[in-house]
Order: structure tokens, then sequence, then C-alpha cells
């Protein structure tokens, strides 16, 4: 048996939510591990995808640029390896491309994964629900499966090899080729929000936009994104697309930084798979600080310079 997985890329780059998935197939222990790429990566770096434990890599000639197509060229590559079993990062893309995959392998499909199945008495797997503030264990009855996993659901394998490379064609239909990509314009040069691997976000308690110097400053000595609280964007402190939360942006980094946010539950529902969370705010008593890994009780107007120099004498 092999495991497929669907891995996406970022400007030439593999996503590091897709080395997780790659992770993840690995350490499912059944069987090799075929990761499938259908966007634009140089040969070098799909071999990369060794290190994170696959064996080979399928990649199409040309990107494709719908998920019809790449649901219909994943579906003949499982078909080809035998697989019983897609593994894909949960992103804005690959939800729509797993239900078609789904129909096409007549496969039961887990969206938000948590954790590696346990196979002991069938196949149950762990995701989250209520946008993170609950766990549910699920039964697979299907043979074949579809798993979309969260970010930071296992520790990305960095001791791999390296990764066999095949170009194919898929066979398309015209449905399939509906739309064509004729040229990315990049929203913004900075580090997008829900790919970041650090974000450092601000709250009210910041009392206004001309404060926001402070957090920027912190944000590119670590390299990281800003976000920021609801109501910040909603007084128009910052821009929506910074808004995190439930009814915002849900974001993963390795470390969220949560700057003058009281930490309300909608705000938690975006945050809440960071892996580490430092929370920087004047009231001890905020509930952000049951959340935290780190906390520092203080006024972020004394700390966030102080930090931001520290980090720059480390660097
Ligand atoms: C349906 C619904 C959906 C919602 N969705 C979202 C959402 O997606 N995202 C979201 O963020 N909110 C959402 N909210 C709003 C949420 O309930 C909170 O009101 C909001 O998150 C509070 O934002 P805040 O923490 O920035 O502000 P506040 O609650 O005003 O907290 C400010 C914090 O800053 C601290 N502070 C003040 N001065 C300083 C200082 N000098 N130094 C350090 N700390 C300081 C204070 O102690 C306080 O904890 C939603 C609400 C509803 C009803």
């Amino acid at each position: 048996m092999s495991v497929v997985v669907y891995i996406e890329t970022s400007e030439g780059k593999i996503k590091k939510s897709s080395r997780e998935a790659i992770s993840y197939g690995a350490a499912l222990n059944s069987g090799e591990v075929v990761a499938v790429c259908t966007g634009e990566a140089t040969d070098e770096e799909l071999q990369s995808a060794g290190l994170n434990g696959a064996a080979r890599v399928m990649a199409t000639n040309e990107p494709l640029a719908t998920a019809e197509a790449a649901a219909s060229a994943l579906a003949q590559v499982v078909s080809s390896s035998g697989a019983d079993m897609v593994v894909m990062a949960k992103s804005s893309g690959s939800g729509v491309i797993a239900g078609r995959l789904a129909i096409k392998m007549d496969a039961g499909t887990v969206p938000n994964v948590v954790a590696l199945p346990d196979t002991a008495n069938g196949f149950r797997v762990r995701r989250s629900i209520f946008t993170g503030n609950a766990f549910a264990v699920v039964e697979v009855k299907k043979d074949k499966k579809v798993l979309i996993i969260n970010k930071n659901t296992v520790d990305i394998k960095q001791d791999g090899g390296q990764a066999a490379v095949e170009r194919f064609s898929p066979e398309l239909s015209e449905v399939d080729n509906k739309v064509k990509v004729t040229g990315v314009d990049q929203a913004t040069g900075k580090v997008l929000l829900p790919e970041a691997d650090i974000v450092v976000s601000g709250g009210r308690g910041l009392k206004g936009p001309e404060n926001w110097g402070m957090i920027e400053e912190l944000a590119e000595v670590l390299g990281a994104a800003t976000g920021c609280s609801k109501p910040v964007s909603d007084m128009g402190w910052r821009p929506h697309s910074e808004h995190v939360g439930q009814t915002g942006i849900k974001v993963s980094p390795t470390l969220y930084i949560a700057i003058g946010i009281s930490g309300a539950i909608q705000h938690l529902a975006g945050v809440n798979s960071s892996k580490y969370i430092v929370v920087i705010n004047k009231d001890e008593e905020a509930p952000f600080f049951k959340a935290a890994d780190y906390g520092i009780v203080g006024d972020a107007f004394e700390i966030v310079p102080k930090l931001t120099e520290a980090i720059k004498a480390v660097k």
C-alpha cells in the first residue's frame, strides 16, 4: 500500500504545511509516501520532499489552475499507486479539492484532523470541531480515506533522503480546465497572515493606530506577519485582512504573540491551534493568559520596544 500526499507550493517552494502533511503520511507507516504536486516547483525543490518522508514526488508538467484538475490528477496517482489514503494540509484550496477527490475515490473524508489515527479497532481519528473549541473522534468506515490535517498536528520530519521526482501530464477533461491563470499578482510584499510561521498581533490595548509602529517593528525583526483583534479592524486602525478570530482569519503559526488583546473566546477560536502563544497584557486577570504558554504582565508600551531591541541584539 502507499499513501498519497497532496503538496502545495508558494513562490516555487513547498509550503511548510505540506511538509507537515508529508511527515504525517510517513508517520502513518502505511507504506510508500507518494507526494503529488500540481503547482510550480523545480525538481530540486521537489526532491527535498524526501527529507520529510516522501519516497516519490509525482509533479504535473504544467501547474494546474483548478480544483477539478488537481482532483483529477490526484485521482490518477491514487489509482496508479494503489493508495487507499490521501493526506493534505488544510488550506483555502485543499478542502475544495478533497471533496471532489473523495467522490472520485469513493472515500470517507475527515477535515480538521489533529492527530494520527487510532487503528487498533477500525479507523478512528480525532478532529477539531466548533472552531477549535472541542474535539470529536470520528470513525471512517470506507476503505479509502481522505484526511485534511490542521497545522501543528505532527512535528515535521527532517531526516529523510531525497525523493525521486517524476513528471506527468494528467488526463484532463474540459470541465477540469475551465479556468486558466494568466498571471499572479502578490497582494503584499509582507509575510502573508494565513501562512505565517510567526504572528505579532495587537488589540485595543494599543490605544490607537498611531501606536502600530512598534508592532510592525517587532514583526519585522521576527520575520512575522501582523494581525489584530476584531474591534481594531472594525475601528479602522488596521485592515480587515489582519482580523484574527472566529469571524476573521484563523492562524496556526509556530508562535503567536498577542499584545494588548484580552483573549475573548471569539479571538481564541482563531489562534488556538498555534504551537506557542505568548501574551503581553497589563491585566494579570486577562483571559488570554489561560491559553498562553508564556505570559508577560506589564505595559505593552514598555515591554514591546525592549523585546524588539533584545531580539535585534541576539540576531
Ligand atoms: C459574534 C462575535 C464574533 C466575534 N469575532 C471576533 C473575532 O473573530 N476576533 C476577535 O478578536 N474578536 C471577535 N469578537 C469580539 C470579542 O468578543 C472581543 O470583544 C474582542 O476580541 C476584544 O478585543 P481586544 O482584546 O482587542 O479588546 P479589549 O477587550 O478591550 O481588550 C484590550 C486588552 O488590552 C489590555 N491592555 C490595555 N492597555 C494595555 C497596555 N498598555 N499594555 C498591555 N495590555 C493592555 C487590557 O488589559 C485588555 O485585556 C467577536 C464578538 C462577537 C459577539
